[in-house]
């Protein structure tokens, strides 16, 4: 009888399942292919001084064309490319994509900026990974410390202390490190103390409201928590200008978000910055 009833379950499930990973086995295949063809895109969303309203750098975020025109969302494909070990390549393209372009903006004297890059676990487990940022910064002439990496809480959780060593080495050798999405993972407050950071970014769930709710609650705390350890803060997902002066408000150093600008293509976010210089 158990035995009939897994076989009907197996039935009824397997097309779905079958569908599922043939959907998955496809995407790979195809991100796979146009990473090779380097149709992957490297876009830039400026962060800003919330006190001083200038520029002080920019997020580098993956695009990936489809053949409607339009892009497949990162966040369906960085998880693919995760799981398939894609990212430990597309990665390692984009700290080289990213510090050259820092590079160009220096020569075309926007310097003193940031440039924060995402960072996958992964791409942690790989032996070369600490080489290779180093590498990227010296082959560009950049101060370490104009390189920001980003990770989020789940990182740590996996192998808290191969991230945690990781990390230490490239702190000892001046990028900095910022703690993405803070407040939506898990066991945030054990891994402040191990990890070397710099900065919290204040996910934008927590931004989203500005009336006095639980979403600003949450960022005010997140924000002072920042602020008693000795972290800078950053705020992401500011649409609004009653955003960005609660956050303002609340002694959050800095802001990301649509209201400033979304993600661009290189060239616009020269054009960007030259424009926000000159006004
Ligand atoms: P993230 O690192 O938290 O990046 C911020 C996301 O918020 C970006 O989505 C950005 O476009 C979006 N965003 C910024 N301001 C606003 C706003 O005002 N309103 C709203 N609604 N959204 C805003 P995006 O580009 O779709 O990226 C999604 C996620 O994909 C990123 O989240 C990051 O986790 C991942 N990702 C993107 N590029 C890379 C990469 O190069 N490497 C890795 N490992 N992950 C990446
Ligand atoms: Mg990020
Ligand atoms: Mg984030
Ligand atoms: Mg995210």
């Amino acid at each position: 009888r158990a035995k009939k009833s897994l076989k009907t379950n197996f039935e009824y499930y397997a097309p779905e399942m079958e569908e599922q990973t043939t959907w998955r086995l496809d995407m790979i295949r195809q991100l796979r292919d146009d990473f090779g063809e380097r149709k992957l895109q490297l876009w830039y969303q400026p962060q800003i001084d919330l006190v001083t309203q200038e520029i002080i750098g920019m997020e580098a975020l993956l695009r990936w064309p489809s053949s409607d025109g339009g892009f497949v969302s990162p966040a369906v494909f960085v998880p693919l490319a995760e799981y398939s070990g894609l990212i430990i390549d597309i990665g390692a393209w984009v700290m080289h994509e990213a510090c050259e372009k820092l590079r160009l903006l220096n020569e075309a004297n926007f310097t003193g900026l940031r440039m924060a890059v995402n960072v996958s676990m992964p791409q942690f487990r790989d032996p070369e990974f600490i080489d290779l940022v180093k590498k990227a910064i010296v082959d560009n002439g950049l101060a370490p410390e104009c390189i920001e990496l980003e990770i989020t809480e789940s990182i740590v959780m996996d192998e808290p202390q191969l991230v945690v060593d990781a990390l230490h080495e490239l702190k000892e050798f001046g990028v900095k490190v910022a703690l993405d999405d803070f407040g939506t993972g898990f066991s945030s407050m054990s891994y402040l103390q191990q990890l070397p950071l710099d900065r919290l970014k204040v996910d934008r769930a927590f931004v989203n409201e500005i009336s006095p709710n639980k979403s600003a609650f949450i960022a005010e705390t997140i924000v002072t928590l920042g602020a008693k350890l000795g972290l800078r803060t950053i705020a992401e997902g500011i649409e609004k200008p009653e955003q960005a002066n609660f956050l303002l408000k609340l002694g959050c150093d800095e802001a990301q978000g649509f209201m400033y600008a979304k993600p661009m293509p290189f060239d616009d976010l020269m054009m960007f910055i030259e424009q926000h210089k000159t006004t």
